[in-house]
């Protein structure tokens, strides 16, 4: 089954307002197992609009619009798409009692304009609008289903998931699972390379990869008859993405974030962390603490951005950063040791590094961040080189920390687990 997408609206072509409705619709469609070939975006121009919209219905099962049902002039959606399919405009009686009440709880009179929105085509499905005064429709023409939706996201997406979805799985005979296997500490294209034979014999399941700041996602999708086939499916391939990727995934479930997985580590092992960050300036705290309970392992961080600060609060020696520079191995290693022993912690994690625009040189660029993990007085510090602008490389330096982190601590516990089998 395949579907198209038309976003009307000159905002939208104009660049004024993002395109967050066909985001939202193509994900749902990915996830309903429903193809997505292409997606439009309109001005409110009647002879443009029936021009792309024709030329959907004509290659697609699905054609989905979203915007263009208010009451103004300029929204001609229901009235391009109700010609396009040969219907007449009717008044829906239920309709126009609903836009009554709307305007009565809201103690406002309706201008004549809004009645227009009562109007739906003929032989429609009228779609219930909680939110706004323009119901969404469905047009079933021929092979095609035309779905007009309202612009507005806070009606968009209630409608879409309480009714349009249940439509489309209904006309889609087949369950679309998925599975995300998640992994963090493996560039992207070296994902793809370990997966490239999986990646060119692929039907059912799919396998498609997804790069994310420092992680990159693979998402395997079945389609079958039931769940429980679907399933069955997908089981041997994340088995088999289990055997090449190893500790590097860290999740299996949608759920988990990186920093989730961490608290979840750090709990299981009883320990404590914290974080001591210059250039990322309380970042990395801020992530970490996304995860609901993560107060049982982190009790306080710091951010030391200043020189004088690395040595009052953390004590890294004034020899150290005179010598090799704030932005240094050494700075960092320092960081680390100082930060678990100041707030006892069993482990500490400190960056520093170069955010730039501006301060770096040729010997130390801008993206250059010394990232350093202590792990019950067993310290590593890994030298990184970001690209992209402050936010970027900011961001960069916080996903880096929590991957470094999670391996320092496996590793810890790994060579623990070794040495008692030694025993
Ligand atoms: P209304 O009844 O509010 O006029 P409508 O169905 O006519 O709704 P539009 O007038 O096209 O929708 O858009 C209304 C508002 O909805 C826009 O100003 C914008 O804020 C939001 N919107 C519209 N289309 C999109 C889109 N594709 N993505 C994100 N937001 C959108």
């Amino acid at each position: 089954m395949t579907a198209e997408i038309i976003c009307v609206g000159t905002e939208i072509l104009m660049g004024n307002i993002v395109n967050t409705n066909a985001a939202f619709i193509a994900e749902r469609c990915a996830g309903l197992g429903i193809s997505n070939f292409f997606q439009t975006v309109v001005g409110d121009n009647e002879d443009r609009l029936a021009a792309v919209l024709k030329t959907a219905m004509e290659r697609a099962d699905v054609v989905i619009l979203s915007g263009g049902l208010g009451p103004t002039e300029d929204d001609l959606t229901k009235e391009v798409a109700s010609r396009l399919c040969n219907r007449e405009l009717i008044e829906d009686a239920e309709w126009r009692k609903r836009i009554e009440e709307f305007f009565a709880l809201r103690k406002s009179v309706p201008t004549e304009n809004n009645w227009k929105q009562a109007l739906v085509p003929q032989g429609c499905i009228v779609l219930d609008n909680k939110n706004g005064t323009a119901p969404g429709i469905i047009i079933e023409e021929q092979n095609t289903s035309v779905i007009l939706l309202p612009g507005p996201p806070n009606e968009l997406l209630p409608l879409f998931d309480e009714l349009v979805v249940p439509y489309l799985s209904a006309k889609n005979p087949n369950v679309i699972v998925s599975k995300t296997v998640k992994i963090c500490g493996v560039g992207e294209s070296r994902v793809e390379t370990m997966l490239l034979d999986l990646i060119d014999n692929q039907t059912n399941p799919t396998i498609a990869t997804y790069a994310k700041t420092g992680e990159v996602h693979v998402r395997v999708t079945a389609s079958a008859e039931s769940e429980k086939e679907a399933r069955k499916l997908i089981k041997p391939v994340v088995k088999e993405l289990k055997s090449r990727f190893g500790d590097d995934i860290y999740s299996t479930d949608d759920e988990t974030t990186l920093e989730k997985s961490i608290a979840e580590l750090l709990k299981a092992n009883s320990l404590s962390v914290t974080f001591a960050e210059s250039c990322t300036g309380g970042m990395l705290s801020a992530r970490f603490v996304n995860t609901p309970g993560v107060s049982e392992v982190y009790k306080q961080g710091i951010v030391t951005y200043s020189n004088k600060a690395k040595r009052k609060y953390l004590g890294v020696k004034k020899g150290t950063l005179k010598k090799y520079g704030a932005v240094s191995e050494q700075t960092a290693f320092e960081m680390a040791k100082g930060a678990a022993r100041e707030f006892e912690a069993d482990v500490a994690v400190a960056v520093t590094g170069i955010a730039g625009p501006d301060g770096g040189s040729e010997e130390k660029p801008v993206g250059l961040v010394y990232i350093a993990c202590n792990v019950l007085g067993k310290i590593e510090v890994k030298e990184y080189r970001f690209k992209g602008d402050r936010g970027r490389v900011r961001d960069s330096a916080v996903s880096a920390a929590l991957t470094l982190m999670r391996r320092c601590i496996l590793e810890h516990y790994s060579e623990v687990a070794f040495g008692d089998n030694v025993k």
